[in-house]
């Protein structure tokens, strides 16, 4: 199984992401996890990064496909199988990032969109700055990361349509039964193709680096 998830920020991808990667036994890759450690430790990433988490603009895509291509690479040695996070947040980042996939035969086979209206995550997100201590959850930068999703995000939802691989739920209801509406429609869908699948751990904690070199 390989999934990218998509979806407003508040809608639910960490929580839904988690669910997948459990139930299908694959890795799972945060990409704002990932940039906000690379930030906590300093790394060469960490300071570029710094400044465009902390206004929710988007990291620049040379260093995100740095980061895919390293994701993926791992996630190929572990058995073939990921939930992405975050990324693609942009159609020119969606296009790069699914050629390199196609290099290494590492299509995703669906994504999970998570439907939510603003004015549900309006709510939803100040709650997580206080739970989580993101810098990023204040109102103004929040506004500013829904209008980023709806015009440089949301017309990848398209884009996966066409390709037949949309699996979208409505995300306004309960944590579990979101979940259980995902899961049911990935089981439903056609198994990747490809080499595959002998498990092995995955380490994914050196991702991104030398990516800002
Ligand atoms: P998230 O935790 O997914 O909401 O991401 C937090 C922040 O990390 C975003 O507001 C961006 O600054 C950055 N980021 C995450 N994913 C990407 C991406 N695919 N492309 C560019 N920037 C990203």
């Amino acid at each position: 199984m390989r999934v990218v998830m998509i979806g407003p920020p508040g809608a639910g991808k960490g929580t839904q992401g988690a669910l997948i990667a459990e139930h299908f036994d694959i890795p799972r890759i945060v990409v704002g996890d990932l940039l906000r450690d690379h930030v906590a430790r300093r790394t060469d990433l960490g300071r570029v990064a710094d400044g465009y988490l902390g206004r929710g603009e988007l990291v620049p895509d040379e260093l995100m496909l740095c980061i895919v291509r390293q994701a993926l690479m791992a996630a190929r040695a572990a058995g073939g199988g990921y939930v992405f996070d975050g990324v693609p947040r942009a159609m020119a980042q969606a296009r790069a990032a699914y050629a390199i996939a196609a290099e290494l035969g590492m299509t995703a086979n669906a994504a999970g969109h998570l439907r939510a209206d603003d004015n549900e995550l309006t709510r939803r997100l100040p709650g997580r700055a206080a739970l989580e201590h993101r810098t990023d959850d204040t109102e103004a930068v929040i506004r500013h990361r829904l209008e980023l999703y709806q015009k440089a995000t949301q017309p990848i939802i398209a884009w996966y349509a066409q390709r037949g691989i949309l699996v979208s739920v409505d995300a306004m209801r309960q944590a579990g039964e979101v979940g259980r509406e995902i899961r049911t429609a990935l089981e439903l869908l056609p198994a990747p193709t490809g080499p595959v699948i002998v498990r092995r751990p995955v380490d994914l904690s050196g991702l991104g680096a030398g990516c800002a070199s």
